[in-house]
């Protein structure tokens, strides 16, 4: 029988291991932490749900409702809150523009910039390596750079110069190239489906926790790849686990760890695909879960939460406005993200000076108590100029090793859904 192996029990692990099992195999899971999940896990404190990353997930393809039917999940919907963002620009906090007619009533945009707005229809198209700054200066003249900032900061806390906009939202730069215009293109798709934002009534664990039961017996927590050599047709992985140092052979191997260990357990069996693996990078984030009395929030406290691009608090989240159980009553859940590409080095400043940052900054009149920091130092995969090509590249060597299959955040897409879609994806490439 096929040995099917996947390292890494993030969503793109546990997704490949899953899809593996519908097709008929049990998989072995090798997972370093004493949990599965990767970014995506939950926390209870004093009647407070914190979430260690993600915090709900936006399902444009169906493809989780599907995966949820099959895993007998029910989905929590979010509250129409999730609708009223904010934006901080020059110490000043505004709501995001909702649709077009927002954006000439609104005070975010001076005068200048809400009339270069009305060139957009017949602007040029973007070249294909187009920096996220360059496609909404292009595309929204005056008003794109702080807008384009406005919208990378809420998905890669990244720098809107250096991040390629074809990789990084694929969905806006194939509206442009279509259409010749983004505005064009929304009124094109105006009548589709529409999306909410979700997660569950215990938090998005419940996901890691429905997956990693659904995946089965294979799952071996605590369990670390230290390296990958060839063995016949197919692999020996060298692992450790507290037991000590021990190996595994595999037929077919999903390997679903964010790139720079892809890099690390790749390098010796292959050097070359390692050194590319090593190019791809990601933006550091400390999550501050804070909580506060409803009556001590500063006037940054609005809806969904406040994007502040250019910012070390790169925005602050209110989950309890969007999902029941979040916080006891009378207190406020804030999660606040700190760092991001531009301000990486603030992420790793010790709790207390997070805490203070945080509460300066958003103008809290008093001091609220910290529930927990989540600090990752891998937070956002960045997309940066020649992305596609590097994935390109990437991709054409790892054909170089029949059997292997890489999949994860890094590459195809940062959303859990994306990242769930992708190990799907390596799992029916490697038993189709
Ligand atoms: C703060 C934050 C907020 C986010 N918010 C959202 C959101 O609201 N919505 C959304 O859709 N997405 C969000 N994301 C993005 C999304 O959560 C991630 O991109 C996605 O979960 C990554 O999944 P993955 O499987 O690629 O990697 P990971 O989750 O990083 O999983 C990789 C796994 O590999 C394991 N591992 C590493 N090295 C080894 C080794 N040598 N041997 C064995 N195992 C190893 C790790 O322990 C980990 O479990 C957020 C991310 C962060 C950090």
């Amino acid at each position: 029988m096929t040995m099917f192996v996947v390292a890494g029990a993030g969503a793109a692990g546990l997704s490949a291991a899953y899809e593996i099992r519908r097709r008929g195999t049990d998989p072995i899971v090798v997972e370093a932490a004493d949990r599965a999940g990767g970014k995506i896990g939950t926390d209870e404190q004093d009647g407070f749900l914190t979430e260690r990353g993600p915090l709900a997930l936006l399902d444009r393809t169906g493809d989780l409702a599907r995966l949820c039917g099959e895993l007998g999940l029910s989905r929590l919907y979010a509250s129409s809150a999730a609708k009223e963002r904010y934006v901080e620009r020059d110490g000043t906090v505004y709501a995001l523009p909702r649709g077009p007619g927002d954006f000439f009533r609104t005070r975010l945009l001076d005068g200048a910039e809400k009339l270069s707005l009305l060139a957009e229809p017949v602007r040029r198209r973007s070249p294909p390596d187009a920096s996220v700054a360059h496609f909404f200066g292009r595309r929204l003249g005056k008003a794109g750079p702080f807008l384009g900032d406005a919208v990378q900061t809420g998905i890669y806390a990244g720098d809107p110069d250096s991040l390629e906009m074809a990789s990084s939202f694929p969905q806006l730069f194939q509206l442009e190239q279509r259409h010749g215009s983004i505005l064009r293109g929304l009124l094109a798709a105006r009548g589709g489906k529409r999306t909410s934002l979700s997660s569950f009534r215990g938090g998005l664990r419940e996901l890691v926790d429905a997956l990693a039961k659904a995946v089965g017996p294979g799952l071996r927590l605590e369990t670390r790849v230290l390296g990958i050599a060839k063995q016949g047709a197919g692999f020996r992985l060298q692992l450790e686990d507290r037991s000590g140092r021990g190996e595994m052979v595999a037929d077919k191997l999903v390997i679903a760890l964010p790139a720079p260990q892809a890099a690390e357990v790749l390098s010796g069996i292959a050097p070359r695909l390692a050194e590319r693996l090593r190019a791809l990078t990601a933006a550091p984030i400390s999550l501050v879960h804070l909580a506060a009395r409803t009556e001590d929030l500063g006037p940054m406290q609005r809806g969904f939460g406040v994007l502040r691009p250019g910012t070390p608090v790169v925005g602050a989240l209110f989950p309890g406005a969007l999902f029941p159980g979040r916080a006891p009553a009378g207190s406020v859940l804030i999660s606040a993200l700190v760092g991001g590409a531009r301000h990486a080095s603030v992420a790793s400043r010790p709790d207390g000076e997070l805490v203070e940052l945080v509460r300066t900054e958003l103008k809290m009149t008093a001091m609220p108590r910290l529930l927990r920091v989540v600090r990752w130092s891998h937070a956002l995969p960045q997309y940066l100029r020649g992305h596609a090509g590097r994935i390109a590249e990437i991709e054409q060597l790892a054909a170089g090793y029949p059997g292997l299959e890489l999949a994860g955040a890094f590459y195809r897409g940062v959303s859990v859904i994306d990242c769930l879609r992708d190990g799907a994806r390596a799992a029916s490439r490697l038993n189709p």
